[in-house]
Parts: structure tokens; C-alpha cells; sequence
């Protein structure tokens, strides 16, 4: 690979393409626009797809020191508690498709990648480079006005991506009707009987919420999410309370509930959940997308990290086994069917969780990303 490789955004996706590359021998420079490195404080699940690729990448003894393994995971209905679907996780999860099943702080995950891209080039990420336009020649115009010229551009800049408003689509990220609230409640202000529950959901119509260990069990994820309409502020740091919270879930189990008691109030955040439509394409001239800001999608069956990290993989690959044109053809040609489709199949499981039928459910098979086959995807060997 000749030139430079400016990649937008240092989210999990940019920074695993980042580092295949620098593994690679690429010149890559990551331009992300905050001013310090760091993630929000909240979980994030890496299933065996993600998995494989980060362990190629080098970074499986960090994942096992820092992630926790579930043994099990439970569908609840959230009013009565009942175990509708128990899924077994762990050693099973492992041998099947040959990479773990791992619960992880965003943070840890992050500073993992980190560290690997550093450690392959101290200077390959620069903070504080908010990227405002960008041409189909690679381009990169910046807040601070300058100017960086690039032989390729990679937008891995999220949601709300300025490269793909630039070139792709100016068609904003739509409200799914869906407001999300995340907290982190710490194990030992928990009965041990809600601490050491599996990870799992509870539903229910027209609401889910998710618990799951991280950092060795000391800490419990949660995230739930309503169907609301009438309010879709986006951010990831919009203040709630427990109050407002437990309002939406006043009928729900008392575990549920003693979750939502012990979140600490300067932890408890909500936000409207926005998505994208699929694009016909991804590339514009020298600009290519990957992550969130290709395919963003709803989190129901928690692959918008794990299609982000494959999307790193396999573009690094194409880009190193082709000429630029043909990579990002064969990069297009090997990743937009499955993550279109995984966008539809995320949004339609949470149609199916959050229906009237909360009692049924589970009875008949379900398309979920296990079910799908998702997990035994293998962005590092698959066909390009
Ligand atoms: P991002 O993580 O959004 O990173 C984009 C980066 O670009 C950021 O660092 C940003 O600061 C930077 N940036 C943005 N604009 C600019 C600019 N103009 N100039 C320079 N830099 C810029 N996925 C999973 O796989 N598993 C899960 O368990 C899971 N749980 C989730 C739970 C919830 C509640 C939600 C909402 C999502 C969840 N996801 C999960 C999805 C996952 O968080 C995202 O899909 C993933 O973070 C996308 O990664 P990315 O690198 O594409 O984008």
C-alpha cells in the first residue's frame, strides 16, 4: 500500500482498521475530534464475530484479563420475572465458534486499541482534528483550518459522520422512536441475589432493559429502552434520573426495579436512538465509510460495534491484497449486504421484543443475531 490513509474518527471501528493497517505496514494517520482519548462509561458486548477479529489483531490476553465471560443469558418478562428464553454463553459459546462471548467497559475495549495503534506508531492518532468537509479526492478540511491531502480517506466518524453528509447523503439520522437510558451500578450497593444474576433482558411491550456484568462483576451495565414518542434529543450525556426512569418501568419486577434504585443519579443518562437508511454505496472517488457511519443501526442484537470492527478487518485486508480501486470494490462487494440486512433483522428483533406478546415469546423460533448465524462470520479469513 503506497500513500497515506487519513481515517475520520478514533471509535472502535476506525481504530481496528487503523491498527490491521499499521500491522500491515500502511501509512495511517487517525484524525478524531476530541481533544482527550477516552469512551463514555458503559458496557459493551463483544460477541464471538467481534471477538475474532480483535484476538487476531493481538489484543485476546487483554479481552480475558479485562472482559467477563457469561455462563448463561436469560430473556425475562419484565413484569413477572419468568424465564422466557435461557441461552447458554461461556466455554460452550467459545468452542462453537472459536472466539468468546465477552461483556467489557467501553473504556477498557477503547484504551486496548489504543495502545496496540500507538505501539505500532506513537503519532498515528491526533486529537483535536474535527474534520469539516471533505472532497471525493481525499481532502480533509478542519476546524482548525487546515488542510490535509490524503491518497485515501476512511469515514469512521459515527452517526452523525460529516463524510457522509459531505459526499454519500445529506438526509439527516431519523428518530426510531426509541429512547434509551444507560446507568452503571455498582455490584456491592446490590443485594447479592440482583448482583449475581446472569446477564440478560427483561421485556416487555414496548420496553426492554438489559443487564450485564463487566469489570470482573464489580460493575453492572444496564440499558433500557421505550418506545416513545414526543422527545429525540440525541447525546450520549443527557441527565435522568431514577425517578423518571422507574416511571417507565412502575409495573416491572422488583429486581428490575432495585437496578434502576441503585444507579447513581450522576451516572444515569438518556438519549433518542437515531438510525440511518442503508446507501446504495459507500465509496465516493479516494472516500470510503465503515461502522456507524456506513450502516448505523439499532442495538437489539448489539452488532453496530462488532459490524464496525469486521468492516475495520476486511478493509485493511482488501486494501492490502488490491490496488485501491479494486479494495474498496471488494470491500463494498463483501460487507453491504450483511450489515443492510443486519440493520432490518436489529430493528425488526426489537419490534419482536418489545411486542404485546411479551408471554409467547420465545415459543416460536426468533431471527436473532445468534440464530442468523452472525457470530460465525470471520472478517479475518472470509472471502474478498
Ligand atoms: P463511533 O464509536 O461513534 O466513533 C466515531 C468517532 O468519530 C468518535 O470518536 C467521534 O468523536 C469521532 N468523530 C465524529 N465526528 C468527527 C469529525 N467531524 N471529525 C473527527 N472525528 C469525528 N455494539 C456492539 O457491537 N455491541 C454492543 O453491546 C452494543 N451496545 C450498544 C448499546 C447501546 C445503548 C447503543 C446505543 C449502541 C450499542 N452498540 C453496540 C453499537 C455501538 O456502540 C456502535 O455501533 C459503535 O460504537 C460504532 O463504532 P464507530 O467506530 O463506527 O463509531
Amino acid at each position: 500500500m503506497d500513500g497515506t490513509i487519513a481515517i475520520v474518527g478514533a471509535g472502535l471501528g476506525g481504530l481496528t482498521c487503523a491498527l490491521a493497517l499499521l500491522r500491515a505496514g500502511a501509512n495511517v494517520r487517525v484524525y478524531e475530534q476530541a481533544s482527550q482519548l477516552g469512551e463514555v462509561g458503559a458496557g459493551i458486548t463483544l460477541s464471538p464475530n467481534a471477538s475474532k477479529v480483535l484476538i487476531a489483531l493481538g489484543l485476546g490476553p487483554g479481552i480475558d484479563r479485562l472482559g467477563f465471560i457469561p455462563h448463561r443469558q436469560w430473556t425475562q418478562n419484565l413484569q413477572t420475572g419468568e424465564i422466557l428464553v435461557d441461552r447458554p454463553r461461556g466455554a460452550d459459546m467459545a468452542a462453537q465458534y472459536g472466539a468468546p462471548y465477552t461483556h467489557l467497559h467501553r473504556a477498557d475495549l477503547h484504551t486496548l486499541l489504543v495502545k496496540a495503534v500507538r505501539a505500532e506508531d506513537p503519532h498515528a492518532i491526533e486529537l483535536g482534528r474535527e474534520l469539516v468537509a471533505i472532497d471525493p479526492d481525499a481532502q480533509l478540511h478542519f476546524a482548525d483550518g487546515s488542510v490535509v491531502g490524503a491518497d485515501l480517506a476512511i469515514g469512521a466518524d459515527g452517526l452523525k459522520s460529516v463524510v457522509r453528509d459531505q459526499l454519500f447523503s445529506t438526509e439527516p439520522p431519523q428518530f426510531t422512536g426509541q429512547v434509551a437510558w444507560r446507568g452503571v451500578v455498582p455490584a456491592a450497593a446490590l443485594d447479592p441475589e440482583v448482583a449475581q444474576l446472569p446477564p440478560g433482558i427483561w421485556i416487555g411491550e414496548k420496553r426492554l432493559f438489559m443487564r450485564y456484568p463487566m469489570r470482573g462483576g464489580a460493575l453492572i451495565n444496564c440499558a433500557a429502552f421505550v418506545r416513545l414518542d414526543g422527545w429525540n434529543k440525541e447525546g450520549w450525556m443527557i441527565p435522568s434520573s431514577q425517578e423518571e426512569l422507574r416511571g417507565h418501568y412502575a409495573d416491572a419486577e422488583p429486581h428490575l426495579l432495585a437496578l434502576i434504585d441503585a444507579a447513581p443519579e450522576d451516572q444515569l443518562f438518556k438519549w433518542a436512538l437515531h438510525a440511518r437508511q442503508p446507501l446504495d454505496n459507500w465509496t465516493q472517488g479516494r472516500v470510503t465509510l465503515l461502522g456507524d457511519a456506513a450502516h448505523a443501526m439499532l442495538p437489539f442484537m448489539g452488532q453496530g460495534a462488532a459490524t464496525a470492527i469486521e468492516d475495520g478487518m476486511v478493509l485493511a485486508r482488501c486494501l492490502t491484497q488490491f490496488g485501491q480501486a479494486e479494495a474498496l470494490e471488494r470491500y463494498e462487494a463483501a460487507r453491504r449486504t450483511r450489515t443492510t440486512e443486519i440493520q432490518e433483522q436489529s430493528r425488526l428483533l426489537g419490534l419482536q421484543f418489545q411486542g404485546k406478546e411479551t408471554r409467547e415469546f420465545g415459543k416460536t423460533p426468533i431471527k436473532n443475531e445468534e440464530t442468523l448465524g452472525l457470530f460465525s462470520y470471520d472478517a479475518v479469513n472470509c472471502p474478498i
